[in-house]
């Protein structure tokens, strides 16, 4: 169970935040805040998807591939679950709301930059 960042109770079970992305989020059953990822959290799932696409392209294919990308995953979800912070998402209205909205989008247009850019320039 993780802690939850408004009221301090363990309220949020594993699996939840496993399933939850920047763009999904759950309620604090004690307090009812809306509670979420940071959209750097993707900056995770982009250097996954970086590594497996640049892993055969350095020669390495077949099972060792499959168990790389076995070792990735499994690195991935330690990283996220250790590392990336519950946070309060805040609703229309609150205070910091839009600050947090253009951080959000930046983070989430650098990320698709940073993955696809990448890919890009691994292919040509
Ligand atoms: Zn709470």
């Amino acid at each position: 169970m993780f802690e939850c960042p408004n009221c301090g109770e363990k309220t949020i079970k594993k699996w939840t935040k496993f399933c939850m992305g920047p763009i999904r989020s759950t309620r604090c059953s004690h307090c009812g805040v809306k509670l979420s990822v940071p959209y750097k959290s993707l900056y995770i799932i982009s250097a996954l998807l970086i590594l497996i696409y640049a892993s055969p392209r350095l020669g390495i294919r077949g099972i060792s591939h499959l168990i790389l990308m076995s070792f990735y995953g499994f690195i991935g979800t330690y990283g996220y679950y250790k590392f990336v912070p519950l946070i309060v998402k805040l609703e229309e209205g609150d205070a910091g709301y839009k600050e947090q909205r253009r951080n959000n989008t930046f983070h989430g247009l650098a990320y698709f930059v940073v993955t696809f850019g990448a890919m890009i320039a691994l292919t040509i």
